[in-house]
């Protein structure tokens, strides 16, 4: 038996390789990232060619192929099909970008594989988590007894708080049909999502009027509550956006805090993609600022705030902030047998028992790395530029005939161009394609009203006056070709 085991090990032990080895292929890896990151300005935002990426279908598993051959396969099939979020042209959706001191730490932390499920495994690494959690829950205003869980993104964020407020409101089974739910047609979908993964598919769910500027309006969902609790419905839940996906509308925290602490309702607030620009020194042309936009956030029971958008880290990266952080681990918590050694009184909570995962990439590291590298100030310049990027398009998108939506409350806008004649929506949506099909720029589009819009989304740190320029150039270009067609 132990013959055949050396034997089995001799083949196995490739799995750990020889120095010589991990420098050959670090050098390789290198090379292609940080050629891939010089290549970024001159390369496209967007590509979409007939069979994107079909030469990945034939490269198959099996024989060991040499590391250049399988950089090759990713080189020839990744970069030039579909959206390159990498690139400082990407304005579509919600960018972010993936500053390069975060792939260090995911590499670092892959290498050591350090557990950071329960602190009895990783101290260090839930203890990185933790901390990461708390400065997040300081920039919200939450207590220091807050906490929270760095989870894979936005959508899980928000369902781990849905879940919390679900389960600390009580909402059993024979009260879900009658337990209602407030939120506005700008919601992000994935709290819709997070609604039925979370067992309340059946229980009410209210769509709160708007302002003009897609804001919920806090007098209506006064009134809508009062009106409910009067008919004897089970009002518990309001989720808020401190920055709508579609337009990046800020909806009145403090107001909307009012009204659930009148009616003692769980105040969500989804700043997945807002959140950070709570950092940001801005003053608004109304004379408020945009910290004072967030009043009210250290009011809410939870928040969600994405790093892999507003701290420009690579997508796998979003927190939920707590502030009942016993609440979160009711909802959360499990003990089984195996896992008896690890309970004991320490003074860090463990991310499994605050999140539904137990093993997990210590997606820390990434995050706590780049803000001890660069401190805060780079981020919060990097903030306060996006929106004086998106201010200025704004403008100047507007001197070339088009027509805009409200004025940005942070760095998400819209606008639309209406011809003299002929369909606006047909005009626009050509006029996207038009954007698409030269792909140094990408920009996406939303129905509002049954109208489209076209919109600008800044949150790449790679997005600088040059990209914007050089939209702007390309929708004069765009207009002036489906004009003269
Ligand atoms: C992006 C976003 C989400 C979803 O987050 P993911 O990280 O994509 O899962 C939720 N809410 C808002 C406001 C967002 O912008």
């Amino acid at each position: 038996m132990r013959e055949k085991i050396e034997r089995l090990a001799q083949a196995s032990r490739q799995l750990e390789p020889a120095p010589a080895q991990r420098n050959s292929w670090d050098d390789a890896v290198r090379g292609y990232a940080h050629s891939y990151i010089d290549s970024l300005p001159t390369g496209k935002a967007f590509h979409m060619p007939e069979n994107p990426a079909a030469g990945i279908l034939d490269f198959p598993f099996g024989e060991p192929k040499p590391m250049e051959q399988i950089l090759d396969v990713l080189k020839n099939n990744l970069p030039n099909a579909g959206i390159n979020p990498a690139s400082g042209g990407h304005l579509g959706y919600i960018p972010g970008g993936g500053i390069y001191p975060g792939a260090l730490g995911d590499y670092l932390a892959a290498v050591t594989n350090e557990y950071a499920g329960i602190f009895f495994g990783g101290p260090g690494a839930v203890r990185i988590e933790n901390m990461l959690i708390r400065w997040m829950c300081g920039l919200v205003g939450y207590p220091e007894t807050a906490l929270g869980n760095l989870a894979s993104g936005g959508s899980i964020a928000n369902l781990i708080a849905f879940v919390t407020a679900r389960d600390f409101k009580k909402i059993t089974s024979e009260k879900v049909r009658k337990s209602v739910i407030y939120l506005t047609e700008q919601v992000h979908h994935c709290v819709h999502k997070a609604i039925r993964i979370g067992g309340m598919a059946e229980a009410i769910v209210r769509n709160v009027p708007m302002d003009g500027h897609y804001r919920m309006d806090a007098e209506k969902l006064a009134e809508m509550v009062a009106a409910d609790v009067a008919a004897g419905l089970n009002p518990f839940l309001v989720v808020g956006s401190a920055g709508t996906t579609d337009t990046g509308a800020m909806d009145p925290l403090d107001k909307i805090a009012g009204v659930c602490q009148q009616h003692d309702l769980w105040f969500h607030v989804d700043a997945a993609y807002g959140g950070f620009f709570i950092l940001a020194d801005v003053e608004n042309p109304d004379g408020t600022t945009i910290k004072e936009t967030f009043r009210g956030i250290e009011k809410s029971d939870s928040v969600a705030i994405d790093p892999h958008k507003g701290m420009f880290l690579a997508y796998g990266l979003g927190a939920v902030l707590i502030k009942n952080v016993k609440a979160q681990m009711e909802s959360h918590y499990y003990r089984a047998n195996y896992m008896q050694d690890t309970v004991g009184a320490t003074e860090e909570l463990s991310p499994a028992d605050l999140s539904p995962e137990l093993t997990k990439h210590w997606r820390g590291l990434r995050m706590w790395l780049p803000l001890q590298l660069y401190g805060i100030q780079p981020f919060k310049a990097a903030l306060e530029e996006k929106i004086w990027l998106c201010r200025y398009f704004y403008e100047e998108i507007q001197k070339l005939g088009f027509e805009v939506g409200p004025y940005p409350d942070l760095s998400v806008c819209t606008y639309r161009f209406v011809p003299e004649n002929g369909d606006a929506n047909e005009f626009n949506r050509r006029l996207v394609e038009h954007i698409q099909r030269d792909g140094r720029i990408f920009v996406s589009s939303t129905t509002i009203d049954g109208q489209i819009w076209i919109r600008l989304a800044v949150l790449s740190f790679r997005t600088h006056l040059r990209e914007i320029d050089t939209l702007l150039e390309m929708f004069e270009n765009g207009v002036n070709a489906l004009k003269n067609h």
